[in-house]
């Protein structure tokens, strides 16, 4: 097929761009990936033990409050009514999480109402209540308190970022509500679910068209294949979802990412914990959390007599790992600003996702950073001969 766009990798932003130009433009696309299947982190498959649905990359939960993205994904899916939620062992003792009236209370053996609760809590905050911190450690402070920090967020952000919770953004703190009613959902968002059918059921549908062609196992960067960036890129308009900084082949420095090692085991019986997630709140567990992945599908005909856990190990990515989260260091950050300039010079080729952007973001925001970029970029580029990249 001779491909009016190439698209490099077949995550969510790859495969939105792919749809919508083959769909809404009825151009030919070819998608090229370097893993063996589509879909990247989002990827799911049945696990050969026990045909339970199992997350290869960490478990993925649908929830957004975008209603164009909710409509948009809706065309290729329909989501269960799982509701998210997450609990916590501490000193052996569950809670729930995030931080809402119940732990409170179980956490103080107290029957607090919202209002003692909040003062109780402004309180334990101490001089760094009202105020609005930098980093994470005073930012936790301020939210909860001390003796709940401690108990629950310190030494979890320990292990989940190895780094000084005094040098990291406030910004990963404010993910996590704090509410003081007995709400214990883990999302905000006005919309949550899985699909219905699995991930790969979904993934598939997006690209069910004679004019997506993909080859898998193919890296963008090999020059022994012909799809290759050597001669590809001024020829014909890529999109490219794989990691800044090897696109420039590091020349502003790596950018610095940490990855999850996951432990299988297969416990023999039907239920290990009860629930999907259970966090390590404390530092003598080496793992920060448990993922049971047959009770996000409640609904499903699952065996009885066994199940599968993963526990998850924290840690800088090195050069070969799997780039799951960001750090964001002021090094990596001063790097950000050249890869950008480069990127935007770089005429032809719209740089977009997670990798391609150096930023987290959850399902919902890498499909609708890939809607509106098909809107800004990409359709006024072949409609009307604008250039791709975001420059000029
Ligand atoms: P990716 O999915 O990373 O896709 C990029 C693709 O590019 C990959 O398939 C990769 O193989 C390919 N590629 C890279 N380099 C090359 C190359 N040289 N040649 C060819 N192909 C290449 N989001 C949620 O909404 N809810 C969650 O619960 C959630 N949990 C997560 C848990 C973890 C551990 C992680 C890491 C992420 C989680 N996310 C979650 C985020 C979600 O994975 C992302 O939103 C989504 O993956 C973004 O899609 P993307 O297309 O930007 O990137
Ligand atoms: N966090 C924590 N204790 C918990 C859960 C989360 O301290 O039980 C902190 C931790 O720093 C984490 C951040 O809150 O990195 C964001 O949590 P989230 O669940 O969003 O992290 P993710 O699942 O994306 O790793």
């Amino acid at each position: 097929m001779e491909a009016d766009i190439v698209i490099v990798g077949s995550g969510f932003f790859g495969l939105t761009i792919a749809e919508r130009c083959a769909n809404e433009l009825g151009l030919k696309v070819l998608i090229v990936e370097k893993r063996s299947h589509i879909g990247g982190n989002a990827y799911s498959e049945a696990d050969p033990k026990t045909g339970i649905e199992v997350h290869k990359y960490g478990a993925h939960l649908f929830h957004t409050s975008n209603e164009r993205v909710w409509e948009y994904v809706n065309r290729f899916t329909s989501f269960t009514p799982y509701v998210h939620k997450v609990y916590t062992n501490h000193r052996g003792v569950v809670y729930s999480m995030p931080i809402n009236l119940g732990t409170i209370n179980q956490f103080f053996g107290a029957a607090y109402g919202p209002e003692e609760a909040r003062a109780l809590i402004q309180e334990q905050a101490g001089e760094l209540s009202g105020k609005d911190p930098e980093n994470l450690n005073d930012k936790g402070i301020s939210l909860i308190g001390r003796p709940l920090y401690e108990a629950f967020i310190k030494e979890y952000t320990g292990k989940q970022w190895q780094t000084d919770p005094k040098e990291l953004p406030a910004s990963i703190i404010s993910r996590l509500p704090v509410r003081y009613n007995y709400d214990n959902r883990y999302f905000n968002d006005t919309y949550e679910g899985l699909p219905t059918e699995g991930y790969t059921a979904w993934i598939n549908k997006m690209v069910e068209h004679p004019n997506i062609e993909i080859l898998t196992d193919t890296d963008f960067f090999d020059e022994s294949q012909p799809y290759s960036k050597a001669a590809l890129v001024g020829k014909k308009p890529v999109i490219y979802t794989g990691p800044l900084d090897k696109y420039f082949d590091y020349s502003q420095g790596a950018l610095s990412w940490r990855t999850i090692d996951f432990e299988t085991e297969y416990p023999e019986c039907g239920d290990y914990q009860g629930t999907s997630v259970m966090n390590y709140a404390d530092a003598e567990i080496p793992f920060t959390r448990i993922i049971e992945p047959r009770h996000f599908h409640p609904e499903r005909d699952y065996p009885t007599d066994k199940t599968i856990i993963m526990k998850e190990y924290s840690r800088f990515a090195e050069a070969n790992d799997e780039p799951y989260y960001p750090i964001n260091s002021d090094k990596d950050r001063e790097a950000l600003l050249e890869y950008r300039r480069l990127a935007e010079q770089e005429d032809g080729v719209l740089f977009g996702g997670r990798l391609g952007t150096y930023q987290y973001l959850d399902m919902h925001m890498a499909i609708g950073s890939a809607l509106t970029a098909f809107d800004n970029k990409v359709a006024p580029h072949f409609r009307d001969g604008k250039p791709l990249n975001s420059a000029k």
